[in-house]
């Protein structure tokens, strides 16, 4: 009997439709058991680790070697992180130690020494700091399969969709070599390695679908909608028919991808809009080129800090921010300075009974010059790596006075005379702006766009902030709406005073990913979108179909609408008539049924 069609949504994390018979993939989880060694047998028990380490630095030096092929110079860097896990002295001596201490077998040695780093990072409330403690599970099962002698196991069929729990980096890379046609996970999510993996070698990948695995059958039939996040097990004959249009849609847009990137990034009418990434990072820089980036409007380097769960030193910064100076040359790289707090606390922050709104951003860089002075010396310096190119920027995390931009314009000059005075090598032009996610920000946008050099529009926490709903709270994600009106008034009145006092302004925010709302945002008179690397030809190909007077006319429509779900109409609108490939991909389109006709008949409707 044929089995019913099942759908769920997860979150498209790598653009692209994928159809084909699933391949379940029960990823190697090696376990040890408590094991007690006799004294003697301790030192072979070490060299046993010892051979295990050796030969999962080999196995990662060869998959980091196939990354830089596939993807390019910095690629290697996922791999490279475990490596150097490896030899890290937290995990290697440690490992050392614990078995001569309690001489213990070193399967459960690494194990426990593993287990307290990783629970440290999936105990973070933030999502990207949780997903990084995959790197840990890598590694640790990598050398308990070492250690037990096992194989690795990222052999296919070809043309396969595969379905599991979770994947690593390495295994959607060699998987790419097989064929993969697209990947589906119960776990991780946009920012996690796999995805971020999946994207750059253009894998469709939907995350995130809590059991799934579970009720996939070797060979069922599958759909992966890496845009809408939409999985679709054993498809009706119809629904198949829907989805093969899709794909082959989308494999036309995707051949053009080459011819996209060289072309200007303009609207219709020759109107310039930069398309700049977001990245947190290191392995993200060679998607620069990729996707052919203007630069990065948003560097989130936080991350590095929670990643490691520590501070990093200003040596240990400099060397990656001056690697995201050169893998954007001649284009400038936005260095945001730590937006720490809120969901995003390092180990020995304090409790706070709100801490969204609480001690966080640039209130914490005030108050801690010895985590604000060595990262602007690091921004300061790095910025010499690239003389010939734009400088890089500083921006400035959640600002809600002019205060703060006082204080801080005073911490700044010191520390440019400190690095003049040591004579160390640095670049002192570099503009610096804020983000504008406060809603009194965008309120005196004037008289803070006097102060600038940029203005940043973050409106994930515009939104969080003026609507008063938690951006991270499922029970009220529904009305958590960026293209609530009252966002869309506030962004408006933060493009005008930055036009007045002729500042550039960007959204960097999760909306600028979204090629719907692109008609919109150049409209409200926004200069730059920052978005995830693989969504920036997408903006792009959309933004070459309108005239900025369209775009005008759209956002002056917009802010008059009552509600966020009538302006999602009315882009809906705008994009199936301007680009009918690409509504037609994003589903806003239906066989027999043009959207435009369904909008036409919804709007009159609500006109009646
Ligand atoms: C934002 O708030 O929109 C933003 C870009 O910053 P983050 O998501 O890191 O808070
Ligand atoms: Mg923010």
């Amino acid at each position: 009997m044929a089995r019913p069609e099942i759908r769920v949504e997860g979150i498209g994390v790598a653009p692209g439709v994928a159809i084909g018979p699933a391949y379940l993939y029960a990823a190697g989880a090696y376990q040890a058991e408590p094991e007690k060694l006799s004294p003697d047998a301790v030192e072979d028990e070490l060299a046993r680790f010892e051979r295990a380490v050796a030969r999962s630095e080999r196995e990662l030096g060869k998959i980091a070697v196939v990354a830089r092929q596939k993807l390019g110079a910095a690629s290697g860097g996922i791999f490279d992180a475990q490596t150097l896990i490896l030899r890290d002295s937290q995990f290697y001596d440690a490992v050392v130690a614990y078995v001569r201490e309690h001489a213990s077998g070193a399967g459960w040695a690494v194990q426990s020494v593993l287990a307290e780093h990783r629970q440290r990072l999936e105990a973070s409330p933030n999502a990207s700091l949780r997903e990084r403690a995959a790197d840990f599970l890598d590694v640790q099962n990598r050398v308990l399969r070492n250690l037990q002698q096992g194989q690795a196991v990222s052999r296919i069929d070809t043309n396969r969709v595969v379905v599991a729990e979770n994947l690593t980096a390495a295994d959607v890379l060699l998987f790419s070599r097989r064929g993969v046609l697209g990947v589906v996970l119960d776990f991780g999510g946009p920012t996690s390695h796999v995805s971020i993996m999946a994207r750059a070698l253009g894998v469709p990948a939907v995350v995130s679908l809590h059991g799934l695995a579970g009720h996939v059958r070797p060979g069922d039939v599958l759909i992966v909608d890496g845009f809408s996040g939409a999985v679709v097990v054993n498809p009706t004959p119809e629904t198949l028919r829907e989805a093969e249009v899709k794909a082959d849609r989308f494999a036309r847009l995707a051949d053009d991808r080459p011819m996209l990137i060289d072309a200007p990034s303009e609207t219709r009418d020759g109107h310039r809009v930069a398309l700049r990434a977001n990245v947190e990072f290191r392995e993200e820089f060679p998607l620069l080129q990729e996707f052919g980036a203007e630069g990065v409007g948003l560097f989130r380097t936080e991350m590095l800090f929670l990643t490691q769960g520590r501070a990093l030193d200003e040596d240990q910064q400099y060397e990656v921010y001056r690697d995201a100076v050169v893998a954007a040359a001649p284009h400038p790289v936005t260095f945001r300075l730590l937006d720490l707090g809120g969901d995003k606390v390092l180990p020995m922050a304090r409790r706070e009974a709100n801490p969204s709104l609480g001690w966080r951003g640039i209130r914490i860089l005030l108050d801690k010059p010895d985590l604000l002075r060595p990262q602007l010396r690091a921004v300061l310096r790095a910025a010499a790596a690239a003389p010939d190119a734009a400088p890089a920027q500083i921006l400035l995390p959640m600002v809600s006075g002019l205060g703060e931009l006082r204080a801080f314009r005073r911490e700044l000059a010191e520390v440019r005379a400190e690095l003049a005075a040591d004579g160390a090598e640095h670049r002192a032009d570099v503009p610096v702006g804020i983000m504008v996610e406060v809603p009194s920000v965008a309120l005196m946008a004037g008289a803070f766009a006097r102060h600038v050099d940029f203005f940043s529009i973050g409106t994930n926490d515009l939104t969080q902030f003026t609507l008063a709903v938690d951006r991270g709270n499922d029970l009220v994600a529904g009305i958590y709406r960026e293209l609530h009106p009252a966002v869309l008034g506030l962004i408006a009145a933060t493009a005008s005073a930055a036009r007045d006092a002729g500042i550039p302004v960007s959204v960097c925010g999760e909306v600028a990913a979204d090629p719907r709302v692109t008609p919109l945002l150049v409209g409200l008179g926004i200069g730059t979108l920052s978005a995830s690397p693989a969504y920036l030809t997408l903006a792009k190909r959309v933004l070459r179909a309108f005239t900025l007077e369209e775009a005008q006319d759209l956002a002056r429509r917009a802010l008059r609408q009552p509600d966020a779900d009538s302006v999602a109409r009315l882009l809906d609108y705008f994009l199936a008539c301007h680009n009918s490939d690409l509504a037609a991909l994003l589903g806003l389109e239906s066989a027999g049924d043009s959207l435009s006709d369904r909008v036409s008949a919804r709007l009159n409707a609500s006109d009646a």
